[in-house]
């Protein structure tokens, strides 16, 4: 088990991986949590990042930093998604090493895996065939993160792991519509159909790709037990290992939110992927398992939403 009292560096920390990490880190008693806001320290930039870490000196590293959005975001932005992505995960790995921290977890992204690889996706299918065009450019930077990891650890020793997590929900989720991740946008969607007092509520798509989602506070828990547990240059997958059509989705999130909501398809809007589930056998085979179901997840994520929606999330 890892000291309570040494220093983890979250990166990212106000995004919705990142606080789930630090509630995770705190709830488990660790006393020494470092975070940096993006004003404080610009991730990209090689020279602020080197100075933090010889100033601050993290014991361990959790890299949740990113650049993120969904599938219109990611056909929007290729270009920002992929040198936002590349810079931060060059520049802190880097400090890591000439720091001599003692273990990094670096996060990467079921999108890194071929577009039309088999289900469920295991860890060795990884650079086996082309990938999804809609998020390629910030799965290219995913993979260079993950493969840093990897060249680190040859050449240099670091101990650095990577997990690669499903579709992630939960507190802190961006819910604006043009950037947010499809779990999030329905909610939003149906909650705003309820407020009008009824009407209609658009899926992007035919509603038919197949998706897996993963409460972000099972993630928080599985990294903390991978940074104490795991050291190993296999990256490894986090997952439920279960899946659902968008459209079946859709169904959920209006039961919880306003079932009286009709739904309907937009066709204009891309599909990506038809299907993303992991093979998470790698992970229960050591002994972690997710534990927070779709449903209750949804429900606990939409009374957040109208906890924090007057804030303007
Ligand atoms: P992906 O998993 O990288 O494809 O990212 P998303 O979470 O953005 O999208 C997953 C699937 O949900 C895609 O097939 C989308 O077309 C579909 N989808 C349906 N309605 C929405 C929506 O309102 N927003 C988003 N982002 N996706 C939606």
């Amino acid at each position: 088990m890892i000291d309570r009292n040494a220093s983890i560096f979250v990166t990212g920390h106000r995004g919705m991986v990142g606080s789930a990490l630090v509630r995770r880190l705190e709830g488990a008693g660790f006393e020494r949590v470092l975070t940096a806001g993006r004003k404080q320290l610009d991730l990209r930039d090689q020279a602020a990042v080197d100075q933090w870490f010889d100033e601050h000196r993290p014991a361990y590293v959790m890299h949740a930093a990113g650049t993120v959005g969904g599938i219109h975001a990611n056909r929007s932005r290729p270009a920002d998604f992929l040198y936002d992505n590349l810079m931060i995960h060059a520049t802190v790995l880097r400090a890591a090493w000439r720091t001599q921290v003692q273990k990094l977890l670096y996060l990467g992204s079921s999108c890194i895996y071929p577009r039309d690889c088999p289900q469920p996706i295991r860890e060795e299918y990884l650079l086996t065939g082309p990938l999804e065009k809609t998020n390629d450019a910030y799965a290219i930077a995913k993979i260079s993160g993950l493969m840093s990891c990897d060249a680190y650890r040859r050449q240099y020793d670091c101990h650095f792991i990577a997990a690669m997590p499903t579709n992630l929900y939960g507190p802190n989720d961006n819910f604006d519509l043009e950037g947010s991740h499809v779990l999030p946008a329905l909610i939003r969607k149906f909650h705003d159909c309820r407020e009008a007092g009824g009407g209609t509520v658009t899926v992007w798509g035919s509603g038919s790709p197949m998706r897996e989602f993963l409460h972000v506070d099972d993630l928080a828990d599985a990294c903390l037990y991978l940074l104490e547990n795991y050291d190993n240059p296999a990256i490894i997958n986090v997952g439920t290992g279960e899946d659902l059509a968008i459209r079946e989705l859709a169904e959920l999130v209006r039961e919880v939110v306003y079932p009286e909501a009709e739904l309907t398809f937009d066709a204009s809007m891309p599909d990506g992927t038809p299907r993303k589930l992991l093979d998470v056998s790698r992970l229960h085979s050591l002994g972690w398992k997710a534990r927070i179901g779709l449903r209750e997840g949804i429900e606990s994520s939409y009374r957040w939403f109208l906890e924090n929606a007057p804030r303007g999330v």
